[in-house]
């Protein structure tokens, strides 16, 4: 069964890993600057909805199911979400919990790529009504491997 995904691609061979772990990161891991973060993530978190299909980024969209979103990493920091989705933040079997999908965006955001840990929020796959709005372990440890002041995470967590 082909589940929805992330649309970033996690091609092992572009990928970085640490000690083996199950976290990955886009080659050479680009991240930002402590002084970008606070800037670009203190306010809000951006999710833009507005694309469909070809939105001009030589990514396109693919309509109703598979890819659900994909983001670029620093230091570009667009996300983008499939607006043919069936969005919502209370989802049932037939839609796609926005939080969830935005978390995993903004972590790609942030310079983390999908991990190999089926239960992490940065795994790519994400099944209907599925929620995942909490950072696991090893979310957290990615993230604490590019950026060593773990108050970053409180920035990431992505609650209405
Ligand atoms: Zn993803
Ligand atoms: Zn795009």
């Amino acid at each position: 069964m082909m589940i929805p995904r992330c649309g970033v691609p996690d091609d092992i061979t572009n990928l970085t890993s640490l000690n083996q772990s199950l976290y990955r990161f886009p080659s050479g891991m680009p991240r930002w600057s402590e002084f970008e973060l606070t800037y670009s993530f203190s306010s809000s978190v951006p999710v833009d909805q507005d694309f469909s299909g070809d939105h001009g980024d030589g990514v396109p969209f693919d309509g109703p199911g598979m890819v659900l979103a994909h983001s670029f990493p620093p230091q570009d920091g667009r996300s983008h979400y499939d607006a043919d989705e069936s969005w919502n933040t209370n989802p049932d079997m037939n839609h796609m919990d926005l939080e969830s999908v935005a978390l995993n965006e903004l972590v790609h955001v942030l310079g983390l790529a999908h991990s190999q840990d089926p239960n992490a929020v940065m795994h790519s796959g994400i099944a209907p009504g599925t929620i995942k709005r909490d950072l696991t372990q090893d979310d957290i440890e990615g993230i604490q491997a590019l950026y060593p002041n773990s108050l970053i995470i409180l920035y990431v967590r992505f609650k209405k």
